[in-house]
């Protein structure tokens, strides 16, 4: 960060700032300086000598001790490290602060990762000083180091007021401190004690001894907090001990006792068989309790949150400050993970939303695919590096995430499925058009039914297919069945829209050839009025009788009504083959009937057109005035009663225009057709649109105003007297007409 003060750096230069802006990190980092500040670079440091992504596979060591007792060249000599020492000529004050750097020892055997703290100025009572500082580094080093390693001059040892004793108090004050708020912590710390100068005179066993009556004095002394008692320091921590031979004096052996002595930091068990007398340290000092259990790439923010607690003399809860380093780099690592998975799913999200946009569903190749190993790598990735902090705060946080990410691959799931359903659904109703469109033109009669059930698999097992294909082992919520069944239940829906139509094109087929069969029937039946013969030809003439003109309407109302019967058969048998509902069967021949009348209607109107029916009855009237009974053209005599035939002839064709005025059935007594019975009520399935293109027929449907009697009625009162007036006349012209020929054929 660039706002970070310059750091002197171990050999007391300024640390320079390399190209990329990183402190200078060859000699170490200073965790905390003169002032008190943390190093906001310790996670750089961490990242620089690779132990940030080391997990629980790093450890902490620290030193303490009065000020130029050795401690500094110790640990360089160690760790192969490079701590500032005091130069031999110039005896100056080193500054205060704790710095830190990674073991660079080649020695063999030695644990991984280890972290060295050198906490200078610590023994602030020897120069007079305030112990502020050195009470506060003590907590800082006990809340984070597994090893406190204490330096002292042999020839001190047993002088209980002297050096170090005083440190030893504050350090086992700061973690009574420390632990009385988490009592939950089984976390120990090893105190290891060197021995410097050591002579060789004396054992080291008795140093031993009277160095850990020492510490029992001290913690027999201290002011124990409430609750605590009744503690033990054994409670808290294991003591270690190494002597050294005095370096100036004994360089080579203090050499050898270095290098004998770093063997020492490995990993270690506690063995409970273990020789009291022997330290079972010497097979390692590491031991999995004293891990603070720290993740390496949480260390930093972890102690800087302890720190900063320290410096503004809070009281320090470690359980809480895991739980807040928790959160945070679980927060950290989402926002990492949450990358990963953007890249891979937003181009998805992208695709369907834009197309969706444009009103189009995109069925997307691979996605599935892509989502299944987005999701798993991303929990898996957040697993593998959060799983190492606090539980409840990381189980919360992976709950957080999978939620997070399952919002927008439910979305884009269910955007999946719709995309299959909207392009199923008219896939499927266009396909089955498209055949019934194929089959209409070849005019060939096609099987609707077979077309519909077909379509209706295909579709299914595509949309089975797609679906299937974005489905996510192992989730539970990625499940398609109800989609499934709404697809499913579109299609019958559609189907069933399909059949309707389909039932709408057979009765217009239907009426076509009901409409066809009226207008030669009907039609025929007014020719035979124009043959004014009684319609002979409109007839079976087999009996051989004269089908008389008065049952005219008796005729075309059986005709009319075998006709339909028959067409409601064939309609009512084509639509069941096709599935069609007995309702909408029923439906359908209702409108059937109600569409066949209106034809009936509009032929008889056709017929009885005015100059239409004029010339027919023109032409009944030559017929029965013209020829005779034989149907012999008459030659008219002199003797011929020529006016008497003509009234007759006259009078007969006239009855025709109140008979054909009316339909009328005259085996019922002269009633009109019982046409509402005969069509029948609208069957309670019908809907407003079945109805809609239907034109309203008196006396059934009630509400329009006209009766029965009005429907049946074929000609007007003033059209009827219209046309008799025209027709007398017509009829009067034919009579001249003949009598004129008479007298010709008689002059010629
Ligand atoms: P620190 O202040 O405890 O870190 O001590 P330093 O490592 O800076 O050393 C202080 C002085 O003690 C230096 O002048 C060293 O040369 C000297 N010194 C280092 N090791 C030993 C030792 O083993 N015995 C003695 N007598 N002096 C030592
Ligand atoms: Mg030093």
């Amino acid at each position: 960060s660039a706002t970070a003060p310059e750091k002197m750096d171990v050999n007391g230069h300024m640390a320079s700032r390399g190209q990329n802006g990183h402190a200078n990190f060859e000699h170490g980092v200073q965790v905390i300086d003169e002032d008190k500040e943390f190093n906001p670079d310790l996670g750089k440091y961490l990242s620089y000598e690779d132990i940030a992504r080391s997990g629980f596979n790093y450890h902490l060591v620290s030193v303490f001790g009065s000020q130029s007792t050795g401690k500094s060249t110790l640990l360089n000599a160690l760790f192969g490290t490079s701590f500032n020492v005091m130069s031999e000529s110039e005896r100056r004050q080193t500054t205060k602060g704790i710095w830190m750097s990674k073991n660079k020892s080649s020695t063999k055997g030695m644990a991984d990762n280890i972290l060295v703290m050198d906490v200078e100025g610590t023994d602030g009572r020897e120069r007079g000083e305030d112990q502020d500082f050195e009470r506060k580094s003590s907590l800082f080093a006990l809340a984070t180091s597994e090893v406190l390693m204490v330096n002292i001059w042999e020839h001190q040892v047993g002088l209980y007021q002297g050096a170090n004793m005083g440190l030893l108090k504050t350090v086992f004050e700061v973690n009574l401190q420390l632990f009385l708020r988490d009592r939950k912590t089984t976390s120990r710390s090893l105190i290891y004690f060197v021995v410097r100068d050591f002579l060789g005179t004396t054992p080291l066993q008795n140093l031993r001894n009277t160095l850990m009556q020492d510490m029992a004095k001290i913690w027999t002394g201290l002011n124990k907090p409430q609750g605590l008692e009744n503690s033990s320091i054994d409670d808290y921590f294991d003591f270690a001990f190494t002597a050294l031979p005095h370096k100036i004096y004994a360089p080579e052996k203090f050499e050898q006792a270095v290098k004998d002595m770093a063997t020492r930091f490995k990993e270690a068990q506690r063995d409970p068989r273990r020789d009291p007398l022997r330290s079972e340290f010497e097979s390692g000092v590491f031991m999995s309790e004293y891990h603070r259990r720290i993740p390496a790439d949480g260390l930093p923010h972890y102690a800087e949150g302890i720190w900063d607690q320290i410096v503004n003399n809070k009281d320090l809860d470690l359980p809480t400050q895991q739980e807040l380093l928790a959160q945070f780099r679980c927060d950290e690592i989402m926002r990492e993970v949450m990358v990963a998975f953007d890249q891979t799913i937003t181009p998805f999200e992208t695709k369907q939303t834009s197309a969706a946009s444009l009103g189009q569903h995109e069925v997307i190749e691979g996605l599935g695919a892509a989502m299944t190993t987005a999701r798993s790598r991303t929990v898996q990735d957040f697993e593998t590096e959060a799983g190492r902090y606090h539980k409840g705060v990381y189980q919360r946080k992976r709950t957080e995430l999978e939620s997070k990410i399952d919002t927008r691959l439910k979305a884009l799931f269910a955007g999946q499925l719709t995309a299959a359903h909207k392009n199923g659904i008219s896939k499927f109703s266009e396909a089955v058009s498209n055949e019934v469109k194929a089959g209409q033109k070849k005019g060939a009669a096609y099987d609707f039914a077979e077309i519909v059930s077909r379509q209706k698999q295909a579709a299914l097992k595509e949309y089975e297919t797609q679906a299937k294909a974005v489905v996510m082992e192992g989730v539970e919520w990625s499940s398609y069945k109800q989609e499934s069944a709404l697809f499913q239940k579109e299609i019958d829906q559609v189907s069933g829209q399909l059949r309707r139509d389909e039932m709408r094109r057979l009765a217009t087929r239907v009426e076509r050839w009901v409409k066809s069969k009226l207008n030669d029937s009907v039609g025929l039946e007014f020719n035979a009025i124009g043959s004014g013969r009684g319609g002979s030809g409109a007839s079976d003439g087999e009996s051989g009788d004269k089908p008389s003109e008065q049952q005219i309407w008796d005729r075309i109302w059986t005709v009319f009504t075998t006709t339909v019967t028959e067409a409601e058969k064939r309609f009512s048998d084509r639509a069941r083959a096709f599935d069609a509902s007995e309702d909408e069967i029923e439906v359908g021949k209702w409108r059937l009937r109600r569409k066949s009348w209106t034809a009936l209607r509009a032929k008889i109107d056709e017929e009885m057109m005015e100059g239409n029916l004029l010339l027919k009855l023109r032409e009944n009237f030559e017929d029965k005035f013209r020829y005779d009974e034989a149907g012999v053209p008459r030659i008219w005599r002199p003797t011929d009663d020529m006016d008497g035939l003509f009234r007759s002839a006259r009078e007969s064709t006239l009855t025709l225009i109140p008979l054909l005025s009316k339909f009328r059935l005259s085996q019922a007594g002269g009633k009109p057709p019982p046409l509402d019975d005969w069509i029948g009520n609208a069957p309670p399935s019908a809907t407003g649109a079945d109805e809609e293109d239907l034109v309203p027929i008196g006396g059934i449907d009630e509400e329009e105003g006209k009766s029965l009697e009005e429907e049946t009625t074929m000609l007007s009162e003033t059209k009827r007297q219209d046309l008799t007036v025209r027709f007398k006349k017509a009829a009067e012209g034919v009579f001249v007409e003949a009598k004129r020929s008479t007298v010709s054929g008689m002059q010629s």
